[in-house]
């Protein structure tokens, strides 16, 4: 069982990542109104994450704001903007931090058709009844488990104790939709919620059933010598996050029209499937598989 210990701080991030709008704007509705997210048990912050970025309307100046919280960048030399942004942001909120944040909830936003999506990087009892609450109230939300990707190390919600990341698509880039900041405002208010009765000791009721979905791995484009890419990702794949695909089923297509059929040995769960950001980073999609996960009802 957890100990509760009583949260001081939740900071709410938007614009980690300067194209993703929905956070951003959400950030200046929070900031405009405060009493939005005011709660009586703590102190709720907010921070746009990556102001020069949103500036430029890219998702970083130098390098990506959010794989720069790693132990070394945050010892090593500042080089660029986002390595003095990282630091900036961990001596403020870190655990050792002179505010220091219990709770960050990083708001972002993907071009991949993932729905409401709720980002956990490790399985406490904390973050899974949390999850289990909000897609209790909101069945459509999706819980991603980010495994053994190395998230629980790099980003910005890895400052805190308990970092959750929120992501919602399909979102084009630079771009605000409405659609997208309402649900996203929304689930930011159920959290502050169940953060209040969580300090308050009581326990919102829950289903006890979760479904996650874990990281396994990353498939990238088929590139050529020069890292070109080859093929585009199938027609029947596209936008078909969270769903199933079996082996043997087309992925890719090339500019020939001959399929790359998945090799998989059992049925996976892709998401990110055709992100934006991730062409640079080798990703086509990142495959998942899909878990029922009982979760313990009463909070300790
Ligand atoms: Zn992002």
């Amino acid at each position: 069982m957890l100990e509760r210990k009583k949260l001081d701080r939740v900071l709410i991030v938007g614009g980690t990542h300067g194209n993703e709008f929905t956070g951003v704007f959400l950030i200046k509705k929070f900031e405009q109104f405060p009493h939005l997210i005011r709660r009586s048990s703590f102190e709720a912050q907010t921070l746009l994450g990556n102001p020069q970025a949103f500036g430029a309307s890219v998702r970083y100046i130098d390098q990506d704001l959010n794989r720069s919280f790693g132990k070394q960048s945050l010892q090593g030399n500042v080089f660029n903007y986002e390595e003095q942004r990282s630091k900036e942001i961990a001596q403020q909120f870190s655990i050792a931090g002179e505010t220091p944040a219990d709770v960050i909830v990083d708001l972002h936003s993907t071009t991949a058709n993932m729905g409401v999506t709720l980002i956990l990087d490790t399985l406490d009892s904390f973050r899974l009844q949390l999850a289990a609450y909000l897609s209790s109230i909101d069945p459509s939300i999706k819980v991603y488990y980010s495994g053994n990707s190395g998230r629980n190390q790099d980003s910005l919600r890895s400052l805190s104790r308990f970092g959750i990341g929120i992501e919602i698509g399909v979102v084009p880039q630079g771009v605000l939709v409405a659609e997208a900041f309402l649900k996203t405002e929304s689930l930011v208010y159920s959290i502050l919620d169940y953060l209040e009765e969580y300090n308050g000791k009581k326990c919102p009721s829950f289903s006890n059933q979760l479904i996650l979905y874990r990281y396994i791995e990353t498939i990238d484009y088929p590139r050529n010598e020069c890292s070109e890419i080859q093929a585009m990702v199938h027609p029947q794949l596209q936008f078909r996050d969270y769903k199933a695909l079996h082996p043997g089923d087309p992925i890719f297509l090339r500019f020939d029209g001959t399929e790359i059929f998945y090799k998989g040995t059992s049925v996976v769960y892709p998401v990110f499937i055709n992100e934006a950001a991730y062409y640079e980073k080798g990703i086509a999609m990142c495959i998942t598989h899909k878990e029922h996960r009982k979760i313990e009802v009463a909070l300790s």
